[in-house]
């Protein structure tokens, strides 16, 4: 789960990093009391979506009076905001974060991740910050300083302050950079997150360093143990298919092939990806109704998939374990006889009561396309489309 850049520096003013003073608006007139209540010579007006580029994208204005403020307010709310991370239908913006100016002497990169190679967190700073860190990694991976945590000892002051030494910093600047780092560690592994990123944390004209930008992206699977992140979610942010999905426990990702599937379990989602993709076709999501699924919870799925337009046939690959066939069946019939499909069903199902799902799959009357291996049924998926493809 992502946050927005405000929440984003809440949380991080709360473990003592600095930020800019400000808040945020949902209107010119609050973006304007703000503004008043902040002073000072110049006020920065940012854009809130769960998207980065925005300054490229004019999603960031920097203005003078209060006045100013409102009126930079007043363009930037309800605009359609597009930028290299929000694809091109852009996101609506619905609040701006109002701040106070900071005079930049330079922009710095500061993030943690998790190194799945090294199965433990990384710190990455670096000196060309404010930028995109991808295009620093992929150029001039020298530029970018990374110390590696070992998560049960925790992230230990020598180690901040060797990231501090080795962007070139002098020892009064290594003081404030490792209070920044263990405040931003401290983030990271208190509150689950998958990554944690200052971009940029700028040194400022006076010499402080200051958080300008901040990205959190939580591990959805460590929510429930806290409430006051899951309560910063902004469903509006969301593609709307996969927050349906999420409310029947559904594992839902949407992608831009054509071939809908549903799945059970992580792995056969894997699989049956690579298997589409070997024969030459893509799927346009994927959802894993997951091991313990009943037939309500199938038939929902199903609409979901059913409700991206970008869905010219269907491929239900089922392993059943836990999730019977029998019971996927009765949910797959059930929705297919309340959702209009238009679509080819191909349906390959293995495990228990296979006999039976099989048996309810033919004797429905509908037309379903049952094939016996997973191989099988890719193939019979690409049939399917050719056919399509030949009948438009
Ligand atoms: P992003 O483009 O969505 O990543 O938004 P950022 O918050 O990173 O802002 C982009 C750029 O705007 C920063 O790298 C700065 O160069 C500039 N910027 C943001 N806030 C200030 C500010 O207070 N003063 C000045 N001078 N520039 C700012
Ligand atoms: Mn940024």
């Amino acid at each position: 789960m992502k946050i927005h850049e405000y929440q984003a520096k809440e949380v991080l003013k709360s473990y003592g990093v600095p930020v800019p003073k400000g808040g945020v608006a949902e209107t010119p007139e609050e973006a304007r009391k703000i503004a008043e209540g902040i002073g000072g010579k110049t006020i920065v007006v940012k854009a809130q979506i769960h998207a980065g580029g925005r300054g490229k994208g004019g999603g960031i204005k920097i203005v003078s009076y209060p006045e100013e403020a409102e009126k930079a307010a007043k363009e930037i709310i309800g605009m359609t905001l597009v930028t290299h991370q929000t694809g091109p239908a852009g996101r609506l913006v619905r609040r701006v974060l109002i701040e106070e100016g900071v005079e930049i002497q330079e922009e710095l990169y500061l993030g943690v991740v998790i190194d799945r190679s090294k199965a433990c967190p990384v710190i990455m700073a670096s000196r060309e910050g404010g930028v995109e860190i991808e295009k620093v990694a992929a150029e001039s991976p020298e530029k970018i300083v990374k110390e590696w945590v070992e998560p049960d000892v925790g992230l230990r002051a020598f180690q901040a302050n060797k990231i501090g030494f080795g962007l070139g910093f002098e020892s009064a600047q290594v003081g404030k950079m490792r209070n920044i780092i263990l405040g931003l560690y401290k983030v990271f592994y208190e509150k689950d997150c998958l990554l944690a990123e200052i971009n940029p944390l700028v040194l400022t004209k006076g010499e402080e360093l200051i958080a300008l930008d901040a990205k959190m992206n939580f591990d959805d699977n460590g929510l429930f143990r806290h409430k006051e992140i899951a309560s910063l979610r902004d469903l509006n942010e969301e593609s709307p298919l996969e927050v349906e999905a999420s409310k029947y426990n559904l594992n839902y990702i949407k992608l831009d092939g054509n071939v809908g599937c549903m799945v059970n379990g992580a792995g056969l989602a894997m699989a049956t990806m690579d298997m589409i993709k070997m024969v030459g076709a893509e799927p346009a999501n994927f959802l894993d109704v997951g091991g313990g699924a009943t037939a309500e919870m199938v038939k929902h799925g199903f609409e979901i998939l059913m409700s991206d337009p970008g869905v010219k046939v269907v491929f239900i690959n089922i392993f059943g374990g836990i999730l019977r066939c029998d019971t996927l069946a009765k949910g797959v019939t059930e929705a297919v006889r309340e959702v209009k499909v238009n679509v080819p069903i191909v349906v390959r199902l293995e495990g228990t009561n296979v006999e039976e799902g099989r048996r309810i799959l033919n004797e429905s009357g509908l037309n379903f396309t049952v094939a016996i291996g997973m191989k099988e049924g890719a193939e019979k998926v690409v049939e399917a489309l050719t056919k399509i493809v030949r009948n438009n």
